[in-house]
């Protein structure tokens, strides 16, 4: 793995809207990645959605970045931020609430007197900014403010009439409290309990506030860009209107869903206000469209409103995506709780009903969040083609979360490229790739024939079916060809079987010895012009494995052969029963349970046998008048200095060795006791059956009984060679 460096962006991002829910990432990372980088295409996926201005950056860079997200509140944020309405539309839209009547005063009058309080250097009623509460008491034990009469400002205590305020809601907050979860959950829902809960985190007074003003903003009659101005603000209430904000504290990033010991109550109405700057910094505006309309060449935002598994297939077809860029998200129950709660205060129960999960999930650990980022790297994996980078940021980097984001992508395939870390304050930054894929039907057609061309020549003898498709589907497997989930998994094994199909009819290197047409009918071998065809064969081998242990072993049982046997001849080489007795039955004979070497195939008798049999060839030649002489297991009758007849001796059935040097004048002597294993090794290799039938194969009886013959001419001798069947076997052979 390489270390990249890390790249440092241009200002903290820890301002903005929701910000303290939002992953604080610097401004110019993202940009300055992508840049970098030498992408096809310019699509981008952020499969998380939790960064709006990660996305937002990334389009404004040229890229179209498909987004997808679940959390509406996320999403309606990145709506907003990516088309922001006018700074006049805020305003306006203030106005407008403020303007509504409430009774005989308009609503911003009467709202900012929820909050008036007594300047306890000039006592004029002015504005608190917030209250302070303890947790657990029905009444504030202190107020912040600027009194714009005389420029007092800090903390003070509370006065009786701040007191008295704060009961005289709290008097009326039943009902509010109700209105409040029934926008979220019907009365019978079964989750209503959690809404209730999430709802425990609002005081009297901003909930008042919050019902109040999202009451006006279903029946006001505004334009839609002042709508969702208003509603951005009122987003920004609905946080700023909470429990969760710890008193003293600097910057506040709460996860969790519980009140702090100490805390602000702020002031709504300002909030409102402040609203209006805090969203006219977003910046100017950049495509936006909903999922499935596209975007044009030159960038934007195409945001899904779901979860991605919902998306994959359709990606896959229709968008290349180029990079993935992510901002990890890390548990935040206290978000993702407000999030649903929000939604249903801003949208109605139908926006919650999608997010519902958020509201009823009271727990989130590192194993839960592993396991959803693992499902997250599965849906990528199969919607990305293979190799592409994926830009990941984990913003409050711990350890746990660390280990939770590498051990998701890897166990889903992805490899991980680098990571730079530069303190736990800031996010790390992690690339990983996108699995490699094999097309199965493209580059799937040559391993698959050289895995099976590496096979038969290993065996040296034809195989079945199941034995070649295997060996093909390691290879499949080992080049990552199955893994990809590019088909569903019908697709997958057809395609898998047309592969072999054809890689076994088109590949001229492979010889079928079948009767039917099937692929996985009969036996595969290679071509007799592949010089492979001619590696020692399988059978040869294991017959010298067999007999090297009997005369090691005088006495084995059965499986103490096999013991030995299967870790020579390991895998797809594994020996079959039939190929074990049929050695077995040539050369041993069974005492009980025990196997030994018949007397005759005891090495040093088969060694004077052999040369019994070289004076036998001796004595013949010369009574045929040829010339005789021996040359290692080859025995010549020349005539002329020239040869008439070459005969390879075995004691083994290793007919496949004699072959090798064979010409039109061999004749290859075996003991009768070999006859029925050569005969069972043409049925296993219909290659060698082919072979063999060149060549005169005799038996050693058939010599001695030649001797004998009184009157023996060249002619008798051919023709008693021609007709010594060597398919001759001791009862029924058990074929493979
Ligand atoms: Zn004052």
């Amino acid at each position: 793995m390489e270390h990249r460096p890390y790249i440092p962006g241009f200002r903290p991002a820890d301002t903005g809207p929701l910000s303290r829910f939002l992953p604080a990432l610097e401004d110019g990372v993202i940009s300055a990645w992508l840049a970098r980088q030498t992408l096809t295409g310019n699509w981008l996926l952020d499969p998380f959605g939790f960064s709006p201005r990660l996305v937002l950056e990334a389009a404004r860079s040229g890229y179209r970045v498909l987004v997808t997200a679940n959390n509406p509140i996320t999403r309606f944020l990145l709506e907003t931020f990516a088309n922001p309405p006018a700074e006049s539309d805020f305003i306006a839209a203030l106005a407008d609430l403020g303007a509504v009547k409430k009774g005989d005063e308009r609503l911003e009058g009467h709202l900012q007197s929820l909050y008036l309080t007594p300047c306890e250097k000039c006592g004029q009623q002015i504005q608190a900014q917030a209250f302070l509460w303890r947790k657990g008491e029905d009444v504030p034990y202190g107020r912040i403010y600027e009194c714009k009469h005389c420029s007092d400002s800090g903390e003070r205590v509370a006065t009786e009439e701040d007191i008295e305020n704060a009961k005289k809601i709290a008097a009326t907050d039943t009902l509010h409290r109700s209105r409040a979860f029934e926008r979220v959950v019907s009365l019978n829902d079964e989750d209503r309990v959690y809404a209730e809960e999430a709802i425990q985190h609002y005081l009297p007074r901003p909930l008042y506030v919050l019902t109040t003003v999202i009451n006006r903003l279903d029946s006001l009659n505004l334009s839609p860009d002042r709508k969702r101005a208003l509603t951005a603000l009122i987003l920004l209430a609905c946080d700023a209107g909470n429990t969760l904000w710890a008193h003293p504290a600097e910057r506040p990033r709460p996860k969790q869903l519980s009140t702090p010991n100490q805390f602000r109550e702020n002031n709504i109405w300002m909030i409102l206000e402040q609203g209006i700057s805090l969203f006219a910094e977003t910046g100017g505006s950049v495509a936006y469209e909903s999922w499935p309309k596209k975007l044009p060449e030159s960038g934007g935002i195409c945001i899904y409103e779901g979860r991605l598994r919902d998306l994959t297939n359709e990606v896959k077809k229709e968008i290349p995506i180029a990079a993935v860029i992510a901002s990890f998200p890390r548990p935040n129950q206290a978000f993702w709780t407000f999030s649903a709660l929000w939604a249903g205060w801003l949208w109605g129960k139908e926006a919650v009903e999608p997010y519902k999960n958020a509201l009823r999930r009271r727990r989130y650990d590192w194993a839960w969040n592993t396991t959803a980022l693992h499902a997250m790297f599965n849906h990528l994996n199969e919607l990305l083609a293979g190799g592409v980078p994926v830009f990941g940021l984990l913003p409050e980097p711990e350890p746990l979360f660390l280990t939770s984001a590498l051990s998701a992508a890897q166990t889903a395939g992805f490899s991980l490229q680098s990571v730079a870390l530069r303190t736990e304050h800031d996010p790390m930054q992690i690339v990983w790739r996108s699995a490699q894929k094999i097309d199965v039907a493209e580059a799937g057609n040559e391993v698959v024939s050289d895995a099976i061309h590496e096979f038969l020549s290993a065996r040296g003898e034809p195989a079945g079916y199941l034995h070649v498709h295997t060996a093909g589907l390691i290879a499949l497997a080992e080049a990552d060809a199955l893994k990809q989930a590019e088909f569903e998994f019908d697709e997958i094994l057809r395609r898998t079987q047309a592969l072999f199909e054809s890689t076994l009819k088109e590949d001229e290197r492979f010889v079928h010895y079948s009767t039917g047409e099937g692929v996985d009918t009969g036996l595969w071998g290679l071509s007799m012009n592949d010089s492979d065809a001619y590696q020692e064969s399988l059978s040869d081998r294991v017959e010298v494995a067999i007999v090297t242990f009997l005369q090691k072993n005088s006495n084995a049982i059965y499986i103490e052969i096999e013991n030995d046997l299967y870790p020579r001849f390991p895998g797809l080489l594994t020996p079959s029963k039939g190929l074990i007795y049929a050695v077995l039955n040539s050369y041993a004979e069974k005492d009980g349970a025990h196997w030994k070497l018949r007397e005759e195939d005891v090495a040093s008798v088969r060694r004077d046998e052999m040369n019994s049999i070289f004076n036998l060839l001796e004595a013949i030649g010369k009574r045929l008048d040829y010339q005789t002489r021996q040359e290692d297991k080859l025995f010549l009758w020349e005539e002329n200095g020239k040869p008439a007849r070459s005969f390879y001796v075995l004691a083994s059935a290793l007919v496949g060795r004699s072959l090798e040097s064979a010409d039109e004048s061999t004749v290859i002597v075996i003991p009768g006791g070999r006859a029925a294993l050569a005969a069972y090794k043409q049925l296993r290799d219909p290659s060698l059956a082919v072979r063999l039938k060149k060549y005169k194969v005799v038996k050693y009886r058939l010599l001695r009984a030649l001797l004998e013959v009184p009157i023996l001419t060249r002619e008798t001798f051919e023709e008693q060679v021609a007709s010594d069947p060597v398919e001759q076997s001791k009862g029924q052979l058990m074929m493979f």
